[in-house]
């Protein structure tokens, strides 16, 4: 018997989530573009309706259902409320997931350069880690099959993906839904839908509809709501009544169910969002690309720009250029890409600041 509580086998083989920074240098004026966050703010519709529910007395329990929140993706989505499970950020709605699907033994599939909170809820529910090979920084379908196994219950996908921004079309992931037994649970991390222009590209809903094993996640993280922290899941029947019964049972806040309500009912907002982001992705990526750098093709809100020495000595230096200039991005070692800095779409004078930076770099 040990002489103090013990946390369950593996939870100490976890590395932490490390966040991105958001300092630099003492007195210097900080751009964060570190967590892929909103450039133009948030909603002005959300934000009203924050501050209502603040102002309409924070001292009762909100509603434990976020049905409000349900109705209003159901309506902008064209989805059954019924389906949609509310989380307190998709981080929450990932780690029910596992709960609920992995425990002791089982095997959760995920692709090498994939997001890191997938081998963080994989341990945490006592399960090991797959990592599938990637082909030039984009998952393979052939890759993840090829690392399923009898005892594999869960597959993750982030797409697109986050930190590379690369993502397969909906015929890819229709193959790799195909290739998959039953009883294991795909699921498509959208985090970034908004953002993707790709013709060929399908958010997931579609596969849902038609599958009893797949699940779509989301989140209002990258579209102006990161604080407030509101993510959520669409799924068959089974899987929202299992995630019903072990999720905190109010575990969205009542400014951010309302709020969130509000932001997906302000397409506009979304659209210009949207907007925004497509033509400072296009720029910035021609903009670094003519340096002789590499930045990888992105359907998401950043780039990842890949530096030509492998040590990652060159990527380290142009982090510090960039933070001697107030502009703070993200270093993507976690990943095994020590090579490659994880850059935000932000506002316009920002990403004309980052490439007078990395210029000298290419
Ligand atoms: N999935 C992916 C692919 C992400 O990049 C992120 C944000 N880093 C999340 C999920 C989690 O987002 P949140 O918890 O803020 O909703």
């Amino acid at each position: 018997m040990s002489d103090r509580p013990q946390p369950q086998p593996g939870i100490l083989e976890i590395a932490a989530y490390v966040p991105g920074r958001s300092t630099a240098g003492p007195g210097v004026k900080v751009t964060k573009l570190s967590s892929n966050e909103s450039p133009l703010g948030a909603s002005p519709k959300a934000i009203a309706a924050a501050e209502a529910a603040i102002a309409g007395g924070l001292e009762i329990y909100p509603e434990g259902s976020s049905r409000l929140l349900r109705e209003a993706l159901g309506e902008v989505h064209g989805l059954d409320p019924a389906r949609i499970v509310c989380g307190n950020g998709s981080d929450d709605i990932l780690h029910l997931l596992a709960q609920a699907y992995l425990g002791e033994g089982d095997e959760a599939v995920m692709s090498q350069f994939g997001f890191s909170v997938y081998p963080i809820v994989t341990r945490a529910a006592g399960a090991q880690i797959v990592m599938a090979p990637e082909a030039d920084y984009t998952a393979d379908v052939d890759a993840i099959l090829a690392a399923v196994t009898e005892r594999t219950q869960m597959v993750f996908l982030a797409n697109p993906n986050n930190p590379t921004g690369t993502y397969i079309s909906e015929a890819e992931l229709d193959r790799l839904h195909a290739g998959l037994r039953e009883d294991i649970l795909l699921v498509v991390d959208s985090a970034y839908a908004e953002y993707v222009t790709a013709a060929d590209y399908a958010v997931g809903a579609a596969l849902v509809e038609r599958a009893k094993n797949v699940v779509m996640v989301r989140t209002f993280s990258k579209m102006g709501l990161a604080a407030l922290r509101i993510g959520w899941m669409y799924g068959p029947p089974e899987i929202v009544d299992a995630l019903n019964r072990i999720r905190g049972p109010f575990n969205v806040n009542l400014p951010a169910q309302l709020a969130g309500a509000a932001a997906a009912r302000d397409t506009e907002f979304t659209e210009a969002l949207r907007l925004h982001n497509a033509r400072w992705r296009d720029w910035l990526t021609a903009a670094l690309s003519s340096n002789a750098l590499r930045v990888v093709q992105s359907q998401a809100n950043f780039v990842m720009v890949l530096f030509p020495d492998e040590e990652g000595r060159r990527a380290r230096d142009a982090f510090a250029a960039l933070l001697d200039q107030g502009l703070v991005v993200r270093e993507i070692g976690v990943y095994g890409i020590g090579n490659g800095l994880r850059i935000s779409i932000g506002s316009e004078a920002a990403m004309r600041a980052v490439v007078d930076v990395l210029k000298g770099f290419g």
